[in-house]
């Protein structure tokens, strides 16, 4: 019996090296996402208002 395990991302077939994922950017993508959703990441001031007050 085999299941064809699939990229939880993007649905494409995994890759052993990535796994659970099908490549180093859905594994980003997937850290990124859970980040999302628990904070922001912060953003240094400057670089907002470089152009605000210069
Ligand atoms: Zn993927």
């Amino acid at each position: 019996m085999t299941t064809t395990r699939k990229c939880p991302i993007c649905r494409r077939p995994r890759a052993e090296e990535f796994t659970p994922f099908c490549s180093s950017r859905c594994k980003d993508r997937d850290l990124v996402r859970w980040l999302d959703d628990g904070y922001a990441l912060p953003v240094p001031p400057s670089e907002l208002d470089e152009d605000a007050e210069a």
